[in-house]
């Protein structure tokens, strides 16, 4: 089989002709197992396995969490409970703005959540969207996957399925979260500021904030860049069974109702018990126009490894907009992926994280500890979010 190298990826991807890669690597390109067949889908030939299993990853947000994962893969424990487990730490924590209890709400000030899961050994899928009030919805998505003959539910039909199964309500909103909204509403609307007769006018930053710099430039930081907040973990156990999970409070600011990638199935997540399994965090408008997940997975099973079909998914984000660093420059993407040997890596739009100069990762627990790996850059600019 031919090697698929970095260097060929990029010449199909964008520097030779952009939108003729994605055909030739879809089926024209000779010596990519499958592709002369066109339609006939096998396992990838190089099964020799060259990563270790078990092995958990996840979005760098993940890293304190996977070692829960990895404790249930250790004790053979199912694929998804230690994918659900390790992302149910992240999202119980108040101080993580970026998922579940806490997460950066909506423009009406409310915390909508959505979330996917995908069991290789079962085939099976959940998701849920746009869900309020309910604090765990990996593991809702695992509910509605388990316990109802659908695949997706969303909204109020969501929270009420989630109130009939046990899950407990609460405010998701915390102080937190609540001043850094405030403070989006006030920089964005002259209404939300007190007027100049106020008797004790003064900066409304200063004032939400109690004068704490550190708070209101975190504050800043988040208006100027609304954050998009989700934590992406796929698992492999010993036997190579593939299972994974995307949860997220989806994109700050944004208007109630809007769905990003992350619960759905294809785009923010996919796993093909067969292959392996993948998802993303970032944008997650961008990722649904690719079905990023899906496609990372049909290269996987054609024989390209985890990191490199990553960049490809990223190429095709890129090929959208011909490769116009101006208008990629608005947004960030990041892709994660895993095959049933264990063998795993992540990509990213940029070479930076949001929180620029940090160099963007991932996090991965092949069994010794969590570490954090740096993901490839498609561009090497720090870029991103400008
Ligand atoms: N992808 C998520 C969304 O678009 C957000 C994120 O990953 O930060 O909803």
């Amino acid at each position: 089989m031919q090697l698929w190298t970095r260097r060929k990826f990029f010449v199909n991807s964008l520097a030779g002709s952009a939108l003729a890669g994605a055909g030739q690597l879809l089926g024209k390109t000779p010596g990519i197992a499958g592709s002369e067949e066109g339609t006939i889908f096998r396992a990838p030939a190089n099964t020799a396995a060259g990563g270790v299993r078990p092995v958990i990853i996840s979005s760098a947000n993940g890293l304190h969490a996977l070692d829960k994962g990895m404790d249930i893969l250790k004790a053979g424990g199912d694929t998804l409970d230690a994918a659900v487990a390790a992302v149910t730490v992240v999202e119980d924590d108040p101080n993580d703005d970026s998922v579940g209890y806490g997460g950066l709400p909506n423009e009406e000030g409310v915390v909508e959540l959505d979330a996917s899961v995908m069991h290789g050994p079962t085939r099976r899928a959940g998701s849920v969207a746009s869900v309020q009030k309910i604090k765990n919805v990996a593991r809702l998505a695992k509910t509605v996957m388990e316990r109802t003959n659908h695949v997706m539910i969303v909204g109020d039909g969501a929270r009420r399925f989630a109130v009939a199964e046990g899950f407990e309500e609460q405010n998701l909103l915390t102080e937190h979260s609540r001043k850094i909204w405030l403070a989006w509403k006030a920089k964005t609307s002259f209404n939300w500021r007190p007027g100049i007769d106020s008797p004790e006018w003064k900066d409304y930053m200063t004032e939400l904030f109690d004068g704490d710099a550190e708070k209101i430039a975190y504050a800043e930081e988040k208006i100027a860049h609304p954050p998009t907040g989700t934590i992406n973990c796929l698992a492999v156990n010993a036997k190579g069974e593939v299972s994974g999970t995307t949860t997220t409070s989806g994109l700050s600011w944004k208007i109630p109702g809007r769905v990003g990638d992350s619960p759905i199935i294809g785009a923010g997540l996919y796993v093909d018990g067969d292959v392996g399994g993948a998802g993303s965090t970032g944008k997650g408008e961008e990722n649904i126009k690719i079905a990023g997940g899906h496609t990372i997975v049909e290269m996987m099973r054609k024989g390209i490894k985890p990191t490199d079909a990553c960049l490809e998914a990223l190429g095709r984000v890129a090929r959208n907009y011909n490769g116009d660093k101006k208008k990629l420059g608005t947004f960030h993407l990041f892709f994660y992926a895993v095959n049933k040997d264990g063998e795993y890596g992540g990509a990213s739009l940029w070479k930076n994280t949001y929180d620029r100069p940090k160099p963007a990762q991932f996090a991965v627990h092949d069994g010794t500890e969590a570490r954090l790996e740096l993901c490839k850059p498609f561009f090497d600019e720090i870029g991103g979010d400008e």
